[in-house]
């Protein structure tokens, strides 16, 4: 018998009577009751952004990041011919400062604000609102959505697809090496203390959809991979839609290049690490995207991928350093050292120039473009 201590915060009280009800659920469970619980999960009830929320993201670092990403969009609507009308869709756009940052580095090129129409995919409320008012000033026509698939497809109108920490929100599943075969790591009850804890389903077999088989045959005791089947699902969409009316797709997260074993699900609060059961719906849960398996779903899709980049490879391949360096140019000093911090910060390997991964991936029929070096100067 369960007893629920009155310490318990609601969400943790029902992921507990849930559990006492139906057994152990797996780890992309708990995600979605954390992050997306419609009245206690994480997303849902407030605004977790910034430097005074839990964690900061890349454009909230710097106006520049959202500035390059929306010229590599530009570059991809002038590559594709300027098309009268194109779709641009961002993945969880959290404030909605990168979407305002590439409307404004993007709205003097000829053409390019007639025939935007952006697109948000985000389930939170709090966030949509503060969406609607980042990109007020610019007058482009918006839409909300709860899903991508809900995105309507317009015939002969392309899309571009950007997301910026969004695969990392989405829930995995855990299965972890055992003696002989895969058991999925799950989320029970401890019996003795009450609380939350992992707990080894039975094991399982494991198809090479799942876990590669190259990757399967290295295995060793112990070791954990990570699942994560809706950004498969999306990315499968994304891949397909592309297809069908042309267009690119940017994704940057925090991951590894290749398929690869390790528990990176982390719980961050005001800026620290936490245990990542303690706070469900008070702490940001993330794992590491396997962009490995997102390229491989695209291509299996009929689409085309680049090689995974780093953060830093790329943001310099769009110019960041020219335009650091143009910014400076009427900044006081004061300024002028937060711009060069908000590069490093950005850019430089031990900050989150190596860590961060881009992905790019465009429809069949259409032609990347060209090395895209410069443009921001
Ligand atoms: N791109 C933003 C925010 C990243 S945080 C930035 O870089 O600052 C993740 C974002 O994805 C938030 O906007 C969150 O509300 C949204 N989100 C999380 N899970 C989602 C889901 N399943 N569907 C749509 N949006 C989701």
């Amino acid at each position: 018998m369960t007893t629920t201590p009155e310490t318990d915060s609601p969400l943790l009280a029902h992921i507990k009577r849930r559990i006492a009800v139906s057994g152990p659920i797996s780890i992309a469970d708990f995600m979605t009751e954390a992050l997306a619980h419609p009245e206690h999960g994480y997303y849902r009830k407030q605004d977790p952004f910034g430097r005074a929320g839990d964690f900061i993201t890349a454009p909230e670092v710097s106006q520049m990041f959202g500035e390059l990403i929306g010229l590599w969009a530009a570059v991809t609507w002038q590559q594709m011919g300027s098309p009268p009308k194109i779709d641009l869709i961002e993945l969880g756009p959290g404030r909605g400062t990168l979407m305002s940052d590439a409307l404004r580095a993007v709205r003097n090129v000829p053409g390019i604000g007639d025939a935007l129409t952006v697109r948000f995919v985000e389930t939170s409320p709090v966030l949509r609102t503060h969406q609607q008012t980042s990109i007020m000033a610019y007058g482009i026509p918006a839409t909300w959505h709860e899903a991508f698939d809900d995105i309507p497809t317009r015939s002969g109108v392309p899309a571009i697809v950007i997301g910026n920490e969004f695969f990392d929100a989405l829930p995995i599943r855990q299965f972890e090496r055992g003696e002989k075969g895969w058991a999925e790591r799950l989320v029970g009850v401890d019996a003795n203390s009450g609380e939350l804890g992992f707990v080894r389903g039975r094991e399982t077999p494991v198809t090479d959809a799942l876990i590669p088989a190259t990757l399967r045959a290295t295995a060793k005791k112990g070791d954990i991979f990570e699942s994560c089947a809706p950004a498969i699902a999306i990315a499968d969409q994304i891949a397909r839609r592309l297809n069908e009316t042309g267009g690119g797709a940017l994704f940057i997260d925090y991951g590894h290049p290749g398929s690869a074993f390790g528990d990176t699900l982390q719980a961050l609060k005001g800026h620290q690490y936490h245990p990542v059961l303690s706070e469900p719906g008070d702490a940001d849960l993330t794992a590491h995207v396997d962009f490995a398996a997102l390229s491989r779903t695209m291509i299996e899709a009929g689409a085309r991928t680049g090689a995974v980049l780093t953060q830093g490879t790329f943001l310099r391949m769009l110019g960041i350093e020219q335009r650091a360096e143009l910014l400076k140019t009427s900044a006081d000093d004061d300024q002028k050292t937060a711009i060069d911090q908000a590069l490093s910060r950005l850019i430089d390997a031990d900050q989150m120039g190596t860590l961060f991964k881009v992905l790019i991936g465009y429809g069949r029929d259409t032609t990347p473009p060209p090395c895209v070096s410069g443009v921001a100067g």
